[in-house]
This record gives structure tokens, sequence and C-alpha cells, in this order.
């Protein structure tokens, strides 16, 4: 019988995602000989079926956005259209660019990589399908991630009923889609295609779009998504779905089915934890089929780290880089535990969202005298100069110590400029720290500084009631 052959590893990686290629260059950074083994497209969900295409169709869906809102500014553009196919193979583009960015990355850091399906033989061994190669490591990283999760009478069938995961792939604009689940996806989903032209529906099971988040954020989204002519279903439960051929139906309990061309199930993921073997090796899983991990990322079983999707929510890819990046440096000693510093979180809908940290509410629960100042984007001169009038900045502070303790952000560029606060809690910053920080005028960052300085009772460009 042909012997398998086996190679050993400081460090073994199972899964190239955000999680898994961070941990691998961090290792190899730190002098380990590292092997990253992906089944499938190095850089995962997020670079191939999730926030990388997602980015890029909401980009299309700017430009168009832009153009019809330009002709205030003299812009004239009677023909404006898409050109799906060309869209799409532009997206696909974006993708396989940033994809040999990362193999090229993982190569120059000398990082061994294997396509195959890696399953645990043992606490110290993986096996990679097909080609049978054993990995013998001192670490290993389960960095599988999550995939769609669908529900009993509303099956992916990968044809009229989809995931998240088939979205991009599809050959044509959608004339319709409906969408069940009015989370991150969904809403983000809803705003690209919204623009391009697709007739969407948004069937949500809560009382609100986006559940969780805080009305006030959630609020300039819903105005926006009507404004696009989103139809937006709430407190709607779906009994089923059912392919029909030429488009798929939805049934609801107490109202009549409707019909679209695609049926976007977007109702939250799972882990994927069940085909990795991870029996073999005596790693535990929680309830919900979660990795569970300690302070310092590690098992129950020694040696063996989880990092990002697999240890359970918030599905966020950066937050799995940062656990990535840590599990290498507690593997190799550089650090003895991990402890998240202030997340950012970023609803990529339009206008955007960012927050991090607690609003007043979360401060109230958690005991904290907070106080707040808020700054609308409308007394931004620069949020002027861009037409993009929506959405505000709040700074949240404690009242005891002064300091920054979260910030919500609504309007243009809130993805980005949600950084500053998140850099100012890390930073342990105090809001009058933040208020007298100098931004550059004219500036959407200076909405921040506007709110910090409203927050200490000083508002230059607004009121102190926050309105502008
Ligand atoms: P989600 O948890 O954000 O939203 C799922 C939604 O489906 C919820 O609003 C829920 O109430 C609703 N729902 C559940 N069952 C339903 C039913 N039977 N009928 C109708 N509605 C139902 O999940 P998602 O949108 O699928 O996204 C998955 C994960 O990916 C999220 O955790 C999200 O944080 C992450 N993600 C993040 C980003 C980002 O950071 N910008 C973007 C996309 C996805």
């Amino acid at each position: 019988m042909e012997r398998s052959r086996s190679r050993s590893y400081d460090a073994v990686i199972i899964g190239g995602g955000p999680g898994g290629y961070v941990s691998a260059i961090r290792f190899a950074q730190l002098g380990r000989r590292v092997a990253l083994v992906e089944k499938g497209l190095l850089g995962g969900a997020c670079l191939n079926r999730g926030c990388v295409p997602m980015k890029a169709l909401l980009s299309v869906a700017k430009t168009l956005k832009d153009v019809r809102k330009g002709a205030r500014m003299g812009i004239t553009a009677p023909q404006l259209g898409v050109d799906y196919p060309k869209t799409a193979a532009w997206n696909r583009s974006v993708m396989d660019r940033f994809r040999r960015a990362v193999e090229l990355l993982l190569k120059s850091n000398q990082v061994d990589l294997i396509a195959g399906s890696a399953r645990f033989r043992s606490a110290t061994s993986v096996e990679a399908a097909p080609g049978g190669e054993v990995l013998d490591a001192k670490a290993i990283v389960i960095a599988t991630g999550s995939r769609p999760m669908d529900l009993p009478g509303m099956r992916f069938d990968a044809s009229r009923i989809i995931s998240s995961d088939e979205i991009f792939g599809l050959p044509a604009l959608p004339k319709s889609l409906a969408i069940i689940g009015g989370g991150v996806i969904g809403v983000e989903v809803a705003t690209a295609f919204a623009e391009m032209g697709t007739s969407i529906m948004i069937i949500e099971i809560m009382d609100q779009l986006m559940p969780g988040w805080p009305k006030d954020v959630v609020s300039p989204v819903c105005d926006s998504l009507a404004k696009l002519g989103v139809d937006v279903r709430l407190k709607a439960r779906v009994s089923g779905i059912r392919n029909e051929g030429p488009h798929a139906a939805v049934s609801f309990e107490g109202a009549p089915d409707l019909q679209a061309e695609y049926a976007l199930v977007a109702v939250g993921r799972r882990p994927n934890t069940d085909e990795i073997g991870i029996e073999a090796a005596g790693v535990e899983l929680d309830r919900k089929g979660f990795v569970k991990v300690n302070r310092r990322l590690e098992t129950n079983v020694g040696g063996i780290f989880a990092v990002g999707d697999v240890t359970g929510v918030p599905y966020l890819a950066h937050r799995s880089s940062e656990q990535g990046l840590a599990a290498a440096e507690i593997a190799c000693g550089a650090r003895g535990s991990f402890e998240m510093p202030p997340l950012p979180s970023v609803v990529y809908s339009d206008p955007e969202v960012g927050v991090v940290g607690v609003d007043e509410a979360d401060a109230a629960r958690q005991g904290c005298d907070a106080f707040s100042g808020r700054f609308a984007f409308a007394g931004s001169a620069r949020a002027m100069t861009l037409g993009r009038l929506e959405g505000y900045v709040k700074i949240v502070g404690d009242r005891k110590t002064g300091r920054l303790i979260g910030a919500q952000i609504v309007g243009a560029g809130a993805s980005d400029l949600i950084s500053e606060c998140a850099l100012a809690m890390s930073r342990n910053m105090t809001v009058e720290e933040v208020a007298s920080s100098v931004h550059p005028h004219p500036t959407l960052s200076e909405a921040i500084m506007e709110a910090a300085k409203a927050a200490l009772g000083r508002p230059i460009h607004g009121s102190a009631s926050g309105k502008a």
C-alpha cells in the first residue's frame, strides 16, 4: 500500500480567509514554518462571496447614484445604464486581483499553500484530501469560517432560491428579487441592486430592518431604501418558497404569495465545523456548533486555536484577522492572551453606517453615566460639496472619566470615518482630546470633532441640541 506523504510544520492553518491567511503570515513573520490548507479559493467568503464583491457592486450603485444626482451639478448623462455582464466581469477581476495579491503575500512569506480539504487525524495532525498529505504541527489554527444558513421550507437550490454565495454569479441583472431577512446582507444587497434597477422586496420577521441596531441609525437607511422604491415588509413570516421554473414563489402566513425572479435567503450564517473531523482532535463545540475558545483563542485542546466566524458572532472579517494575528502571537509566546480592541461595525448601506463601542442606551444598561453630542452632516461644508447632507455623527462619552466610549456615524464615508473613533477609543482618549484635535477643512472628518465639541457643550457649526 502506498504510504501518504507526511510533513512537519510549526503551524498548520485550516482555511485561507481573512482569519487564516493573516494568521499564517504572522506565524511566518515570527520565524515559524507554516502551511495553509484551503479547499476553495484563497480569501474565503470575504474576498470571494462577501465583503469584496458586495463593495464592488455598491461602488457601481454609488457611481450611478452620483451621476443621477449630478444634474444639479451640471452633469448630463442621458444614456445612463448598467451593462450587467460587464459589471459582473469587472467584479470578478477585482476578486481575482486581490486573490492573486494574497497568494503572492503568502508565497513571499514562505507559507506552503496546500489546495485541499483538511481533516484532523489527531490533535497534532491533519490530512489534506484529495492529495492525502499528512501535516503534523505543533500548533493548528481552525479558521474555516461560516456559510449561509437556510431554513425549513426555504432550502437553497442554487437556481431560484439562492444565498449570498450565488448572488454575485447571476448571469444578468435580476428584474426582481425577494430578500428574506432584513439584516446586514439583505440591506446591502437591496441597496446595490435597487440602484441598478432591480425591483426589490425585503421580508423581515422582526419589527425593524437591521434588528439590534439603534433605531436612529437605521432610520436614514430605511428612508433611502424607500426612495429607491424598495418594498419593505416588517413582522412578516414566510411560510415557504417554491422554485416555479422562471421564478420563485414566496408564501406568507396570512398574506397572498408573491413572485420574484430570485428569492435570496439571508437569515444568518452557520459555522463550518462539521466537515473537518473535529472529533478526531477532541475539540469541543458549543450547542450551535461553534468552536469554544478561551482568552488565548485556544480550544480545550492545547495547541489547537480557532479564529473568526467558527468562534461565533460577530461575523466580521476584521475581527477574524485580528484574532488570526493574535493566535499566531500567542502560539509563539509573543503575547499571553487576547482582548479584542474596540471593534467597529460597518454596514455599506447608502448612507453608510459605522458604529463602535456603545450608544447611550447601552451605556445606561451598563450603569454608566454617559453624555453625548451630535453633529448633522447638513452642517458640514464638505457634505454640501458632495451633495450628501443626510446623516450625522454621534459621540458618546463617560461622564466620570471623560473618555470616549462610543460613536455612531450615518452618512457618506461612515465606513472610513468610524476608524478615527475606534483609534481614539483604543488609546483611551477623552472626548475633550477628540474635540481639540485639528481636522482639515473642509472634510467629513470634521463632523467627528464637531460632535465631540457638541458633547462638551461648545459646538461651532451646530447647535447645542445637535441640530446643524
Ligand atoms: P443577519 O443576522 O445580519 O440578519 C438576518 C436577518 O434575517 C435578521 O434581521 C433576522 O431577523 C432575519 N430573519 C431570520 N429569520 C427570518 C425569517 N424566517 N423570515 C424573515 N426574516 C428572518 O444575517 P445576514 O444578513 O445573513 O448576514 C450574516 C452575517 O454576515 C451577519 O452576522 C453580518 O454581521 C455579516 N455581514 C457583515 C457585513 C458587514 O460587516 N458589512 C456584511 C454582510 C454580512
